[in-house]
């Protein structure tokens, strides 16, 4: 898979394969002339933002001027220089972009979470994580990284909760990449191409800012698979999410305990009844998404109970704390 994802990236002589954002700039954009004075006032609009070329990008603080793809086969478009820009800082975009208009790839970076990525990326990644977590650098680093010189003392509570949360999404990410779960989201993917075509003009839209108000109403299965697993895990740790894990354990525990029998479908019914507005389809993947992760999630938590952690360097890191 990665491998056909390489081949069709090669371009030209100046590029990677696969091609960075940085060599799609320089190797396979230009800008065009502007329009003469008089063409001004019927000036064609970005098709990333609909607002005119020219326009000023207010966070990114530059004009959208025209930016045209050029040299790349299967896109001739254009688009403003700003809006090409905000895709590569986007946390769901940056890694991976394909044109918005006729799908062809433009750029595909390495993963800055490989333990192979350069220093520098290491160095922005670990100071992401770090604010991200409101933690200190060395502890992001060595989360990140493993890399020994920053197997720093930190104080253990934050060890257990940061361990935890590493954990959780490992189970999820992991969860999200079987066959089942994957199988589940391309019919999901089928269902909703008609709602999605729509969103996939307008990357600006398939930003996930909107799961930070009420992430149970999500219903954008097109995302990246990193997109996808951050919706997945965004829902799973909200307030909301919380609830659902309870009744997921109870109902585990309840039918251990020889009580109902175990079904997804019940869950799903009474989460509903309380919550008529949620959408049933991805409150219904979420349950299938835990009924994967909660084996895995639940050993770490057993595991913790006995104060059993693998992590020999973290727990020489408790001792000299204490
Ligand atoms: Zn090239
Ligand atoms: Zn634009
Ligand atoms: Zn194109």
């Amino acid at each position: 898979m990665s491998s056909m994802t390489v081949a069709k990236l090669r371009c030209c002589d100046k590029c990677d394969a696969p091609r960075t954002y940085r060599q799609f700039m320089q190797n396979h954009t230009t800008t065009p002339k502007l329009p003469a004075p008089e063409e001004e006032e019927e000036r064609d609009i970005c098709a990333i933002c609909r607002l005119p070329y020219g326009s000023e990008n207010l966070s990114l603080m530059m004009l959208d001027s025209r930016l045209a793809v050029t040299n790349l086969a299967g896109c001739k478009h254009i688009f403003g220089a700003a809006c090409v820009k905000w895709l590569s800082r986007d946390s769901c975009t940056a890694l991976h972009q394909r044109c918005p208009l006729c799908r062809t790839e433009w750029w595909h970076e390495k993963d800055p979470t490989d333990p192979d990525t350069d220093d520098q990326t290491k160095h922005t990644m670990s100071e992401q994580l770090a604010r991200h977590w409101e933690t200190d650098y060395s502890t992001a680093r060595y989360f990140m990284y493993r890399e020994q010189e920053y197997r720093h003392v930190y104080p253990p509570l934050e060890r257990v909760a940061l361990l935890a949360s590493l954990k959780m999404r490992q189970a999820i990410g992991t969860a999200v990449m079987t066959d089942a779960i994957q199988l589940r989201l391309r019919k999901l993917q089928e269902k909703y191409v008609l709602t999605i075509a729509e969103l996939a003009y307008d990357p600006m839209e398939v930003s996930l800012e909107h799961l930070m108000y009420d992430p149970f109403t999500f219903n954008n299965y097109y995302l990246s698979a990193s997109c996808m697993r951050s919706a997945i895990y965004q829902t799973l740790t909200s307030m909301r999410g919380e609830r659902l894990w309870q009744m997921y354990r109870d109902m585990v525990r309840g039918t251990q305990a020889g009580h109902e029998e175990y079904s997804l479908g019940a869950i799903e019914r009474v989460w509903m009844q309380m919550f008529p507005g949620d959408e049933g389809d991805w409150v219904r993947f979420l349950l299938q998404v835990l009924e994967v992760a909660y084996p895995v999630v639940k050993a770490d938590e057993d595991a913790r109970m006995y104060e059993n952690d693998e992590e020999e360097g973290l727990d020489q890191a408790y001792d000299t704390w204490d």
